[in-house]
């Protein structure tokens, strides 16, 4: 099994996500990693768009191995002022994504059902690329929408600790929900273990 979400190169192999422009070079010389090269959405008024969509598609062609990410939304009281920002940059990213036909890597804290619209809508006019949410803690209902758009899924210790842990995940089929660090890889082994315990009860 692999980290489907990480911050740190693994020894157990995954996709390592970069946050912001200034790690791509990292992101990509890192071995027996996935890289997915974007921008957080907590960095995304920081980023001259354009500048952004340009390099994107640049290192998308140099680097045929790369994923897009980490992007997505964040509508958290600490980040909701910069979400048009946000959004600008999500467009890019999924853009991006779609015309190289990767796969994007969405953060979505407050902000799934809109990130569903915005799938949606993609979906509708055929422009949707593959998608992973990270840190997937929606209800099971918000899941079968994202799953009929053909999104993955990942949880951390964090998710799967939740009170709410049983009734988000154990309907999800094992082959969609997968494990991630994100920034505590020594949250290994227990994620792994505890993701087991909920597709036993699956
Ligand atoms: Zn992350």
């Amino acid at each position: 099994m692999k980290d489907y979400h990480t911050h740190h190169p693994s020894p157990h192999g995954g996709y390592l996500c970069s946050v912001t422009r200034a790690d791509w070079g990292n992101i990509v010389a890192a071995e027996g990693m996935t890289p997915c090269l974007g921008v957080h959405p907590w960095y995304a008024h920081e980023v001259d768009a354009a500048e952004l969509a340009f390099d994107l598609d640049d290192w998308l062609t140099r680097y045929p191995q790369a994923d897009v990410g980490e992007s997505g939304l964040d509508a958290s009281a600490r980040h909701e002022s910069t979400l048009e920002a946000q959004r600008m940059l999500l467009h890019i990213q999924l853009g991006a994504a779609f015309r190289h036909e990767r796969m994007i890597h969405l953060h979505g804290v407050h902000a799934w059902a809109e990130l569903l619209d915005i799938l949606r809508q993609r979906a509708r006019t055929r422009i949707l690329p593959r998608v992973l949410l990270h840190a997937w803690n929606g209800s099971h209902e918000l899941a079968r929408e994202f799953l009929k758009l053909g999104a993955i899924f990942s949880v951390g210790l964090r998710e799967l600790s939740h009170p709410k842990a049983y009734e988000r995940y154990a309907r999800i089929p094992a082959d969609k929900l997968f494990p991630e660090t994100d920034d505590h890889p020594e949250h290994w082994e227990r994620t792994l273990a505890l993701l087991t315990v909920h597709r036993m009860r699956f």
